[in-house]
């Protein structure tokens, strides 16, 4: 399956969570056998000779890709959480997003020092996310080789955000 077919798998959904917010809704992507296996092998592909460590996974749709694309990879999956869900000793920063603003955690033990990760999301917007997950791994020791997304929005400053961190994008799909 080709990009451009995942692409057209990918639902717009106006006016959600909140008036103005056009969700992209990668539902009948991860619902499609060829679209879902077509996702991973993009990224597995993309990473798969990078010297990777580990794969962190944003919640809760980074998980998603983020798990089948560790086990092709034979790597393991680190979970980054909103706040309150995870058990163990952690660390924590809060962010702004498109639509309002959250805390996301790690746990100490997320990374080895000087571990090499890729950090995976659904979706690239305004890059708070993304920005408070690399200084998460950052804090705790981490090196963030490049930040994956199936999809990226263009005309938000997500891709600048990584880019002054000195962060690769790769996302195989703009709007
Ligand atoms: P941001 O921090 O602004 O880059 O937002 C990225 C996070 O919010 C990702 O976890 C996305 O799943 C979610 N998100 C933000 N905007 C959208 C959107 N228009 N459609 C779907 N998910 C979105």
């Amino acid at each position: 399956m080709s990009i451009d077919t995942i692409q057209k798998l990918i639902r717009d959904v106006p006016d959600f969570p909140k008036p103005g917010i056009l969700f992209k809704d990668i539902t009948p992507v991860l619902q499609d056998a060829d679209g879902l296996r077509a996702m991973v092998e993009i990224f597995v592909g993309r990473w798969r000779d990078m010297g990777i460590e580990k794969v962190v996974g944003i919640e809760s749709r980074g998980f998603l890709i983020g798990a089948p694309v560790a086990v092709e990879l034979g790597l393991g999956l680190g979970l980054v959480r909103k706040a309150g869900k995870l058990p163990f000793e952690r660390i924590q920063r809060s962010y702004d997003l498109e639509y309002g603003s959250a805390t996301l955690e790690a746990q100490v033990d997320l990374v080895r020092k000087g571990e090499r990760v890729v950090v995976v999301d659904d979706l690239l917007a305004t890059g708070g996310t993304a920005r408070a997950t690399v200084e998460l791994v950052r804090e705790l020791g981490g090196e963030v080789v490049e930040c994956g997304f199936l999809i990226e929005l263009g005309f938000l400053p997500g891709r600048q955000v990584l880019d002054d961190m000195g962060v690769p994008v790769f996302a195989p799909i703009a709007f």
